[in-house]
């Protein structure tokens, strides 16, 4: 089992190298190689993902991923900015399959934005669609309009696609993931607006039907991003495009308290993936040892869960992290009176301790 290591930027190492220890310490053969991405990679080879990392990647069953950017990058020309390593790795490696749990510990209910009994016990599943949809669809551009509101104006535009093959394969995935849970997809879309989604809606719908022990329901999303915040638990798994799935992820994401509690994976056909936190390289606590390792960690476990079919080793890793919470141990993001605060790596020691 091949492990591509990229920690990145800004706090991506420190929180990679506590996920790397925990890993180390479950006795699984794994082979995990470290390389430079993002705008480590731009400064050290003058591409925020070199062809070394992207053969590394393609070539690993899995990789662990930090996070990358940092302001100073902001002035390169976009295709040299470290969050473009991101997106060539997800274009390369095929991954349009975006699994975002969001997770309610039972320890947190209280940093939740929302009320205790709203969140107490919350467990969704966000699929987001992530190679198609308005962020890739062509054509895109600037220019000077032809016609519309005000002919001879600038504008910009982006097109919305989706074709059926693309909304097959992420519904499948969906009602798989469904089977493993509580049997329930909600998909959304805005198919009384978008002639994209009518097509989402139809195609999901006629999967839906192989899927006669699933339940399915359809929610526009606006719809949707109202019942997240009002009744997040009655959810189960939520499927939807790139766009919608971006922001619904990340109003999920603040359900359970810090973005720095939350895995994420994306996968591709073949079931090789790459495991990130859901955050950022958050550059304003970079290097003062103080970043929630937490989400990557849960990364890692998600890792051995989904690509490389080692259950009972991530079941060891999740039981750890309830564990350490149950301890009372709190990063400052997640720090409430009567806890004790710890650093990254004080967190990955307790993870370590945990395991058993
Ligand atoms: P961010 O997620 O890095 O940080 C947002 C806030 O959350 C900050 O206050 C930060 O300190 C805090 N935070 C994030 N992770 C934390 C953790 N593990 N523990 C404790 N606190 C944590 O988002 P941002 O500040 O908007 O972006 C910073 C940089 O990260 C930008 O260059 C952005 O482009 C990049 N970014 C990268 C990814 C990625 O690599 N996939 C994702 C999002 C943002």
């Amino acid at each position: 089992m091949k492990i591509a290591v990229l920690p990145g930027d800004g706090i991506g190492t420190e929180i990679v190298e506590q996920a790397v220890r925990v890993l180390n310490a479950l006795d699984l053969k794994l082979e995990m190689e470290t390389a430079l991405v993002g705008g480590a990679a731009y400064d050290a080879h003058g591409h925020p993902l070199p062809e070394a990392t992207l053969k590394l990647a393609k070539e690993a069953d899995a990789v662990l991923f930090g996070a990358v950017g940092d302001w100073k990058y902001d002035t390169l020309d976009r295709p040299l900015r470290p969050e473009q390593a991101i997106l060539g790795l997800r274009k390369n490696l095929g991954l349009f399959a975006n699994f975002r749990p969001a997770i309610c510990y039972e320890q947190l209910v209280g940093a939740s934005s929302l009320k205790p009994e709203l969140v107490a016990g919350l467990d969704i599943l966000i699929i987001r669609e992530l190679t198609g949809d308005i962020y890739f669809g062509q054509p895109r551009g600037r220019r000077v309009s032809p016609d519309g509101h005000f002919p001879g104006a600038e504008e910009a535009f982006d097109t919305m696609r989706y074709s059926r093959p693309e909304i097959e394969r992420i519904a499948r995935v969906a009602f798989e993931a469904a089977r493993k849970r509580n049997k329930r997809v909600t998909s959304v879309d805005k198919a009384n607006v978008l002639e994209t989604f009518q097509l989402w809606k139809d195609v999901v719908t006629e999967i839906g039907k192989e899927y006669p022990d699933v339940a399915l329901d359809h929610m526009y999303v606006d719809n949707a991003a109202m019942q997240l915040v009002k009744a997040p638990k009655k959810f189960d798994v939520v499927v939807t495009g790139n766009m919608f799935g971006d922001i619904l992820s990340d109003a999920a994401a603040m359900l359970t308290g810090s973005i720095g509690m939350l895995p994420s994976a994306s996968l591709n056909s073949s079931n090789q993936g790459l495991y990130e936190p859901s955050h950022g390289s958050a550059p304003d606590i970079a290097g003062q040892g103080v970043a929630n390792p937490l989400a990557t960690i849960l990364s890692a476990a998600m890792m051995l869960r989904f690509s490389l079919n080692q259950v009972a080793a991530a079941d060891r890793i999740e039981a750890a992290v309830q564990k350490v919470l149950a301890q009372g141990l709190r990063t400052p993001d997640i720090y409430s009176e009567g806890t004790t605060k710890v650093g990254t790596r004080e967190m990955g020691d307790a993870v370590l301790k945990a395991l058993g």
